[in-house]
């Protein structure tokens, strides 16, 4: 379901970026599986190495192949319904209506 929620004329980018984040708040309540998968961020592993003049961050996160490890064959890609449409979205996810055609949303790896 979605939230119709308009802000007033002018609202600028606090009042959006303030929703925003009460709306992932609500989520992490309201959304089992986004609640697991946010506690799952938790296990992530980083590790940096420098260099002479530059560095790099390697992360690793356990849960991740859920997604990387997807089946991305042309057969298994157009049989999954569009994860944009708003018809095709999990009943547990809201979004924020900024105006008539666009929607914000919170991703995450959550399938
Ligand atoms: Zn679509």
């Amino acid at each position: 379901m979605m939230i119709e929620e308009k802000p007033e004329k002018n609202s600028g980018a606090e009042w959006w970026a303030e929703r925003t984040k009460k709306l992932l708040d609500e989520q992490k309540t309201s959304w089992q599986l986004l609640k697991i998968n946010y506690e799952n961020l938790a296990k992530i592993q980083t590790r940096e190495f420098t260099f002479e003049d530059f560095g790099i961050k390697i992360q690793f996160n356990p849960d991740r192949i859920k997604s990387s490890s997807a089946d991305v064959s042309d057969v298994a890609i157009k049989s999954r319904q569009c994860f944009l449409c708003l018809e095709n979205l999990p009943a547990e996810q809201n979004g924020l209506v900024t105006i008539r055609t666009f929607v914000r949303l919170l991703f995450f790896y959550v399938f």
